[in-house]
């Protein structure tokens, strides 16, 4: 049984399809990484996990379970708990993720009291026992800090404590450093890998840094569009991509000495509400379209353990398959 289980999960907004039919399993103790441009889906179908997409959202899966509960057939008020404890999420800006009314320490022990409770002296200790493990320094004094009291790094430590304060098995990060300066990202993301190796957790890592993802992950989702184009062990989605489009991602990477052609091949945007093409949704976008590609929606090819959407998969030479 996966920790976390999607079977077809698709968000939609009125005409707009957010998340077409992905579906994809976390294990415990697993690094997940989702990566692809902004517009690719990333965020909503994550938010769909949560049960925090609103109306006029609509969601609906096949299946979507966590630990073999089914969290569509859930009560409202079990899901809401389990969603806050057991699954717990951090978001790319945490100056809007804290409440600016409150001191740090009663949003941790609020986080805290909802789930677990003990007396007041109690939530405190542990309290101050999270501000330790995220690498807050004098935790003590920082309690009573409000967050416009803190930098940035620290804000995304606090939340970060906020997140784990309930032990959860599943951690969904949505670019937790994008917002931060390029040396406090390198330490969160070592906080967040720290954590999860510590705890077994698995975490759900969705960033548009590939080489973070290379670096980190076990296994790697790439989406275009609202899909799922590529899918597999993250080491070898890396040395060898089968869809145009996680080629072109790659070429993209500073390291890369190809990048700045196949970038051009790929100029262009996500399509949107009104612009989404007909056959494979990469076309307009990709270097190897045929008229195949223009008119027929590529089934996904492979097996659980290595998928592509694509008519003619990149070999190992990074060149389509005829
Ligand atoms: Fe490119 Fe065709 Fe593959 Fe789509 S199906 S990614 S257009 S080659
Ligand atoms: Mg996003």
């Amino acid at each position: 049984m996966s920790l976390l289980e999607l079977n077809n999960l698709s968000v939609q907004f009125g005409p707009f399809q957010a998340v077409d039919k992905i579906s994809y399993q976390v294990e415990e103790g697993e690094v997940l990484g989702i990566v692809g441009e902004s517009g690719s889906g990333k965020s909503v179908s994550s938010l769909s996990i949560m049960g925090l997409i609103d109306y006029p959202g609509n969601v609906s899966a096949e299946r979507l379970s966590f630990n073999g509960q089914d969290l569509q057939a859930m009560p409202e008020k079990q899901r809401r708990k389990l969603t806050g404890s057991d699954i717990a999420m951090i978001f790319q800006d945490p100056m809007t993720s804290l409440n600016p009314c409150f001191t740090v320490g009663y949003q941790i022990i609020e986080a805290l009291k909802t789930h677990q409770g003990g007396s007041k002296k109690e939530l405190k200790t542990r309290a101050v026992e999270l501000l330790t493990q995220v690498g807050i320094p004098a935790p003590e004094s920082r309690l009573d800090n409000y967050p416009h009291q803190l930098s940035g790094g620290m804000s995304q430590r606090v939340m970060i404590a906020i997140a784990i304060a309930c032990d959860p098995k599943l951690l969904i990060a949505d670019e937790p450093t994008t917002a931060l300066d390029v040396t406090i990202q390198a330490q969160i993301i070592d906080l967040l890998i720290e954590l999860q190796r510590k705890q077994r957790m698995g975490l759900v890592l969705i960033t548009h840094d590939l080489a973070l993802v290379a670096e980190v992950a076990d296994r790697v989702i790439v989406m275009y569009a609202g899909q799922i184009v590529e899918s597999g062990p993250a080491a070898e989605v890396f040395a060898t991509p089968k869809h145009p489009y996680t080629q072109a991602l790659l070429a993209s990477l500073p390291e890369s000495a190809a990048g700045k052609s196949r970038l051009d091949a790929l100029s262009g945007v996500v399509p949107g509400q009104y612009d989404r093409p007909l056959g494979c949704l990469l076309s307009p976008r990709c270097p190897y379209a045929t008229e195949q590609c223009r008119q027929v929606e590529p089934d996904n090819q492979g097996d659980l353990h290595r998928q592509v959407k694509c008519h003619t998969p990149l070999d190992t030479e990074g060149r389509p398959v005829a």
